[in-house]
């Protein structure tokens, strides 16, 4: 078979989510000539600048800036954009107290005061910030990291579709923090058809592997796509995280994986960001989504199942990428394997499963949690990580 036969015969990935993939970049060229103007600007919050990279890159499409009043309230409300297009959290950019929006343009910019991107000003409106805490957290308690960060908004948003220069970022995370078209294209070049798509903030133990591996039995490739933008503290920071994956990718065939990293805000927002976490991958080209117990949730807010049970809901044609949905793994000393509930008899006392309070305290007194939880590799660079911390 040519290669052009190929290409004829291997769909080339899935349509992106609104049928577009948005690309709303800008070169460092017309990013110059725009920061020498005199341009009023807005200072952006470490996941305003995370929001907006994922914005230009087309993560986020169909969204090409941040949403305005009646976005707000209908992905708010209803979960949808008003075109009727599913969109489970709402895009939005604070606007503090005392900053003017200019004559309608607007500078992006980071603390450091480098030019991030420019946002065409369509509108400035009062944020329901108290509702969007309410209906897309279900709590307005604000010690749940996400909805901290929302209720800590400024009263005001600015709305209005952006260009964003995606400057290359350092260290390990940088090279592997690639576009949706990049990924897109990744995948076409290896020939994968299905793709499946694993989101974490955590470091990869065995029972992650395994849920990989279970889901890679099935389909072309795997895309482990770590989210490494602003996270709550206590998470194991990205570059660490890094380099434990790329540790983890010794136990899969080169051919049949891909590590890539995902420029984005964590939000703790349970069922509603499993939903925008399996469409942001949608964008990236996969086919298949994994979903885990109390995906994208913290603390107990979230019923174990709530996320796997919103997404099922879902038309699957709106949806447009198929979730697999997991239950917890561990290793069993009778089957002597990986397994869960769903394929193991065996009662607790025969698994090895360890709490996340204990993988801390075990990681930060230096000693090796067992090989059936842990890659030795994957814990030794934790170690290593936790005591330089403290
Ligand atoms: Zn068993």
């Amino acid at each position: 078979m040519t290669i052009s036969e190929q290409t004829l015969t291997r769909p080339r990935g899935g349509l992106p989510h609104g049928g577009v993939l948005v690309d709303r970049r800008l070169d460092a060229d017309e990013a110059a000539s725009l920061a020498s103007g005199r341009l009023a600007s807005l200072v952006l919050t470490a996941a305003e600048a995370a929001d907006l990279r994922a914005l230009a890159s087309g993560a986020y499409s169909p969204l090409a800036g941040f949403l305005g009043a009646k976005e707000h309230q209908s992905v708010t409300e209803q979960m949808r954009l008003p075109d009727g297009t599913l969109w489970p959290i709402p895009v939005c950019l604070g606007l503090p107290e005392g900053v003017g929006v200019g004559d309608g343009r607007l500078g992006l910019r980071d603390a450091a005061g480098r030019l991030l991107g420019v946002l065409e000003v369509t509108e400035v409106f009062e944020r329901d910030r108290q509702a969007e805490a309410e209906l897309v957290y279900g709590t307005t308690d604000p010690d749940h990291p996400g909805v901290a960060r929302v209720l800590g908004a400024p009263a005001r948003a600015v709305a209005g579709p952006i260009q964003a220069v995606l400057q290359p970022l350092s260290g390990p995370v940088g090279s592997r923090a690639l576009t949706p078209a990049q990924t897109r294209a990744a995948f076409a070049e290896r020939g994968w058809a299905t793709i499946v798509g694993f989101q974490t903030r955590n470091p990869v133990h065995r029972a992650h592997e395994y849920l990989m591996k279970c889901a890679l039995e099935m389909v072309d490739g795997l895309l482990l796509h770590p989210l490494v933008g602003p996270t709550k503290d206590g998470d194991v920071p990205a570059e660490v995280r890094m380099r434990a994956y790329e540790a983890v990718l010794g136990y899969f065939p080169p051919a049949r994986v891909l590590l890539a990293a995902l420029v984005a805000p964590m939000r703790y927002a349970g069922p509603r960001e499993a939903v925008l976490h399996a469409l942001v991958r949608k964008n990236y080209g996969c086919s298949h989504f994994i979903v885990g117990r109390d995906h994208a949730g913290v603390a107990s807010y979230y019923g174990t199942y709530a996320a796997q049970q919103l997404l099922a809901s879902l038309d699957p044609a709106e949806l447009g990428i198929t979730p697999l949905a997991f239950d917890n793994a561990f290793y069993c000393r009778r089957c002597l394997s990986m397994a869960t509930a769903k394929t193991c008899p065996h009662p607790e006392r025969d698994h090895v499963a360890l709490s996340g309070t204990q993988v801390r305290a075990m990681l930060a007194a230096g000693q090796l949690p067992p090989p059936e939880f842990s890659r030795p590799q994957v814990a030794e660079l934790l170690i290593a990580a936790s005591q330089a911390r403290s």
